[in-house]
């Protein structure tokens, strides 16, 4: 197994040394720096496979400096993902043009990040043998694209297989169709915004077969929330 090189960027201490021990136990190889030009440096010495950096960062911020970047053409296909804080969140908007592969909120458990790292390093056909994904009888296995709820195998086709790993993977966090299609179809689809209701009525028709319909919930104005805990 190849090892997998992740540089953090986060400022406050607590928060960075957390990433470390998470990052590290997990398996990965971590270098960190507290600020951009730190980072940089860093970067320049050897190229990380993932950076995961702080969107609220000293001098140049997280954001600012993922969109520089992506306009570097040695960087333009570094797998990035931004922490954000919860204020931050409406910003998101204007932080999808930066470039970022994901946005992950603090506070995150240690299982989340470690699986939209890998979610991410996939992506990039990069990273270790994936684990199972799992959350209220659905599982999937992500290397073979096979998923089975409570045990039966059921076929997706690859959209419908892509926006449910999206889902398992962000769970009880509401995306508006333009997210979906942005972090599900890709950014560079010209695609209705209608598709994607198309595709989420056949995964709740699915999903229904199970009597787990209710995982995939409309939030109305905004867009679509999947939980794995529905009462
Ligand atoms: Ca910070």
């Amino acid at each position: 197994m190849s090892e997998v090189d992740i540089l953090v960027v986060e400022d406050e201490a607590p928060i960075r040394e957390m990433l470390e021990l998470i990052l590290g136990q997990a398996g990965f190889t971590i270098r960190s720096a507290a600020e951009v030009r730190q980072a940089a440096s860093l970067l320049e010495q050897r190229r990380p496979d993932l950076v995961l950096l702080d969107w609220m960062l000293p001098g140049v911020s997280g954001v600012d400096w993922a969109r520089q970047l992506r306009r570097d053409r040695r960087y333009s296909d570094l797998p990035l993902i931004v922490l954000t804080a919860r204020g931050e969140e409406e910003d998101k908007v204007t932080g999808l043009d930066s470039g970022a592969d994901d946005f992950i909120t603090k506070p995150f458990s240690p299982r989340e990040l470690i699986a939209r790292i890998n979610a991410v390093l996939r992506r990039y056909g990069k990273g270790e043998k994936p684990a199972l994904i799992s959350a209220g009888g659905i599982v999937i296995d992500p290397e073979r694209h096979q998923v089975e709820i409570e045990r039966h195998p059921v076929n997706l086709s690859p959209t419908e297989y892509r926006l449910l790993e999206f889902f398992l993977t962000h769970p009880d966090r509401v995306y508006s169709r333009g997210q979906l299609l942005d972090r599900v179809w890709g950014s560079n689809s010209f695609i209705e915004e209608r598709t994607v209701d198309v595709h989420i009525r056949r995964l709740r028709k699915i999903l229904a077969r199970f009597g787990r319909d209710a995982m995939i919930q409309t939030v109305r104005g905004f867009g679509y929330r999947f939980s794995a805990q529905t009462h």
